[in-house]
């Protein structure tokens, strides 16, 4: 078979693996295959100069979890640069007309790191890495008939092309909720010059704004291409004030607007970043997305069988900020099977069984974002966000619970679970 080579020092056969993709799912998979001796073909649309000097694509909060997996990969490379945000802000404001109206609002500190590193800073550099590591990049984009011929030439063919028209090749999972149209709309910014100011308590907390029926609006520190940003993200909801982005403004016009919106339904944000300017000309993101869960397995030229990877699997709404996080742990999984599986063959039941074991925990991220999404609000979720702004033992687990969702299962996605333990704060 085309592809194999021998280990080095050895006389071992190695075995050739393609992905499709240069994300979070892709190239960490990649690098952590190179590290283990496979020869690894990636196909990526963009070189590594193209993506740093590009547009961003994602608002990337990754929790301590997913950050120690990069870690354990050695592919943590920003643990000194990238700002760690200490806590979460929660503020719930229905002013319809009434500036005077109260906030309800929580913080909590959180116990564990959480960081943003542009995504355009860490693919560049991780693309990079597996070049010089001597991995193999193709630069072109990928279609159906390219990729019935990488599954011919390697043992294994990975998809991980986010939510690229390939996923397309991977059936619907029916069994998860169909949707017909994404539950928000999103803008976002990167922008520099905000004040820090150190009085201020909730400086460098994630902190989140919610204004029915206007949507959230939730910020946080990154790095980003020329050092320490902040991110701004507009969750729309269909046809209220942040439903406004349909003409994608270039970026100057889109942070006149997001100031706007800020000074009006955000006054508090509004004065932190008054001041501040976009970081670049692709400092601007707009989009929505339809939540999507698909079979792992699709099969190209005849029966041969293709396994898919993270967001070409399963995407939701970024309101929860998770999907980077189980792309980093899918890719960490996946590594596993693969090394795992020795000289067996990557069969379609081998695909299945790998998927599944990602998707035991990846599941409950679905699961939760769901949750936070849904109209109307889920009664229970609307009940422990309001204990939470009376009980600090709350807002702690909820605010927590982010870097992994799994936590939540049985004191918030479950209505009795909920009110079990709702029912040890009650007056
Ligand atoms: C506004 C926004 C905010 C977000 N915020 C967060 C957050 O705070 N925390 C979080 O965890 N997640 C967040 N996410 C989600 C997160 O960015 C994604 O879930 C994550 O990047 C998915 O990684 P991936 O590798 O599966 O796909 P991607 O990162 O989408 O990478 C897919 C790659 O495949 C390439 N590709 C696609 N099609 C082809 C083709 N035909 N041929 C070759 N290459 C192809 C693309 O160019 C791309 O490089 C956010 C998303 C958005 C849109």
């Amino acid at each position: 078979m085309p592809g194999r080579r021998g280990r080095s020092g050895t006389e071992d056969e190695v075995r050739g693996i393609a992905i499709v993709g240069a994300g979070q799912a892709g190239l960490q998979l990649g690098l952590g295959l190179l590290e283990a001796g496979y020869e690894v073909t990636l196909v990526a649309e963009r070189r590594p100069e193209e993506v740093r000097g590009g547009r961003v694509t994602s608002t990337q909060l990754m929790f301590g979890p997913a950050l120690r997996v990069e870690r354990a990969a050695g592919l943590a490379l920003w643990d000194d640069t990238a700002p760690v945000m200490p806590g979460f802000e929660l503020s719930h404001w229905e002013p319809q007309g009434q500036p005077d109206a109260p906030v309800h609002r929580f913080a909590a500190p959180l116990d564990d790191e959480v960081r943003s590193v542009d995504q355009r800073v860490k693919l560049a550099a991780w693309l990079e890495l597996f070049e010089e590591r001597g991995g193999r990049a193709e630069y072109r984009s990928v279609d159906p008939a390219d990729v019935a011929d990488l599954a011919a030439a390697h043992d294994l063919t990975v998809l991980a092309t986010g939510r690229g028209q390939l996923s397309g090749l991977f059936e619907h999972d029916m069994s998860w909720p169909a949707h017909d149209r994404p539950p928000r709309t999103l803008a976002c910014f990167y922008v520099h010059g905000v004040a820090h100011d150190d009085s201020d308590p909730a400086a460098g907390y994630v902190r989140t704004t919610g204004v029915p029926p206007a949507g959230d609006v939730i910020v946080m520190r990154a790095l980003t291409v020329g050092g320490p940003c902040d991110i701004v993200l507009f969750e729309g909801r269909w046809d209220g004030v942040y439903d406004c982005w349909g003409d994608r403004p270039d970026v100057a016009e889109g942070w006149r607007r997001a100031l706007e919106l800020l000074r009006t339904h955000a006054p508090w944000e509004y004065e932190r970043f008054r001041h501040a300017e976009p970081t670049d000309p692709g400092a601007a993101l707009y989009g929505a997305i339809t939540p999507t869960v698909r079979l792992p397995v699709a099969h190209v030229d005849g029966d041969r069988p293709v396994l898919g990877m993270a967001d070409a699997l399963a995407v939701h709404d970024p309101i929860t900020g998770q999907g980077a996080n189980n792309a980093a742990r899918a890719a960490a999984s996946y590594l596993g099977a693969v090394l795992e599986r020795g000289d067996l063959p990557f069969d379609e039941r081998w695909m299945r069984e790998t998927f599944g074991a990602y998707w035991e925990n990846a599941r409950h991220t679905h699961a939760f974002t769901e949750f936070m999404v849904r109209e109307p609000q889920p009664e229970q979720v609307r009940l422990v966000i309001e204990a939470a702004f009376a009980h600090p033992e709350v807002a702690h687990r909820f605010a927590n619970g982010y870097a992994d969702p799994s936590t939540y299962r049985e004191w918030l996605l479950d209505p009795d679970g909920a009110a079990a333990y709702l029912a040890g704060f009650a007056k």
